[in-house]
């Protein structure tokens, strides 16, 4: 049995009906882009996270940049994040001409560590990107309670935590901006590319409506510079579905996580620990060995899918070190770059899939030396 490390054509076929339905009436209606469907979807979208506005364009990419440029981020600006995430974070705020100042994780949680904020604080700091990795929650109490003293912006990054909660309320409902992806591997995956931004202000709202069109009024005058960047109909009917599933997909991410954890504390793995205030989304399963690269090899050749999120650090890729600041060392960083392994995770994985999984793991643990 081969298990792959994602599966997102599994979680279309356990809606299959209802998402061809849903095609059908987006063909049906003549209508393909920012239409009912995709109005429907802000609202609903935004309502489910607990913002008051849901904003769609194409990617998160684009969510991430467009809520910045919203916040008036441009070249001058320093915006300050992690380098441990998906590159697409640094994409996003150098597509804005903004510096990105990447601080180091805290090497329990691998999300953004307050205790470096100060450090990284400048005159030209604008906006914190905290990015709730693998769907855990970076620690927004205090993230939020830095950038209130100093007059910044939070964006959270919700690219992996659709559904993960912080404290008693959902992410993306903490910052001023919350940035979410649609891809298809994400919590909450369109079968093609998609984006959003919520946010509860209203000025803010306007700014992005302008910002995906281009910066046009009511009258499509371009009273700003702006981006063609939507959510299509197509994506919106779709990820309509799905967002009734997320939270029984999310409970079975959950359950599942819950079953590695508990079958691998012994094999001195070093396993996830999600703090007691938070709710994981177990967007991924990660597990951290320095021999990572040897166990992943190890895997493959028995059928089981993994990846690594991410083995090169946003500050070292060619494309970006050049741009991005670095404040201190990022040891921790540089450090779960080699050693983090995403196991098969995905709502319809199931549990013998999971006890095939463990049990290989302990094969190899048993080879490794403790
Ligand atoms: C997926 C992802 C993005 C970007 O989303 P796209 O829709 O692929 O542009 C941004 N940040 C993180 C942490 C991601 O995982």
């Amino acid at each position: 049995m081969i298990i792959p490390q994602a599966d997102p054509q599994a979680n279309y076929r356990a809606q299959q009906a209802a998402i061809d339905a849903a095609i059908r009436r987006v063909l049906d209606s003549g209508q393909y882009i920012l239409g009912a469907e995709t109005r429907a979807f802000e609202t609903d979208f935004a309502a489910y996270i607990g913002q008051s506005y849901g904003v769609g364009v194409a990617n998160g990419t684009d969510a991430l940049a467009l809520a910045l440029r919203a916040c008036g981020v441009d070249a001058a600006s320093e915006v300050i994040t992690v380098a441990h995430t998906a590159v697409a974070t640094i994409a996003a705020i150098c597509q804005t001409g903004a510096t990105p100042v990447c601080i180091d994780i805290d090497p329990h949680t691998l999300t953004l560590d307050p205790d470096q904020l100060a450090a990284a604080l400048t005159p030209r700091t604008r906006v914190i990107v905290p990015v709730h990795l693998y769907g855990q929650p970076a620690d927004l109490g205090a993230i939020c309670a830095f950038a209130e003293r100093h007059g910044l912006y939070v964006i959270e990054d919700c690219a992996q935590a659709h559904g993960a909660v912080y404290q008693n309320r959902r992410v993306g409902a903490w910052g001023h901006l919350a940035a979410f992806s649609f891809y298809p591997t994400k919590n909450l995956g369109a079968l093609g590319d998609g984006g959003m931004i919520v946010c509860s202000d209203p000025t803010l709202h306007a700014r992005l409506l302008a910002l995906r069109q281009y910066g046009w009024d009511d009258q499509r005058i371009s009273q700003s510079a702006g981006v063609n960047s939507r959510l299509d109909e197509l994506q919106a009917a779709i990820l309509r579905v799905k967002l009734r599933a997320l939270d029984a997909d999310n409970a079975r991410r959950r359950a599942r996580a819950a079953q590695y954890t508990a079958r691998l504390a012994s094999t001195g793995l070093i396993l996830p620990t999600p703090p007691a205030n938070v709710l994981h989304a177990y967007h991924l399963y990660v597990v951290q060995h320095a021999n990572r690269d040897h166990l992943r090899a190890f895997l493959a050749e028995r059928g089981i899918g993994t990846a690594l999120h991410y083995p090169v650090p946003a500050h070292v890729q060619p494309g970006y070190r050049e741009q991005v600041r670095v404040v201190d060392s990022l040891t921790h960083t540089e450090r779960a770059a080699q050693t983090v392994l995403s196991l098969p995770l995905y709502p319809e994985l199931s549990p013998d899939a999971v006890e095939q999984v463990a049990d290989a793991l302990h094969m190899w643990c048993a080879t490794q030396p403790s």
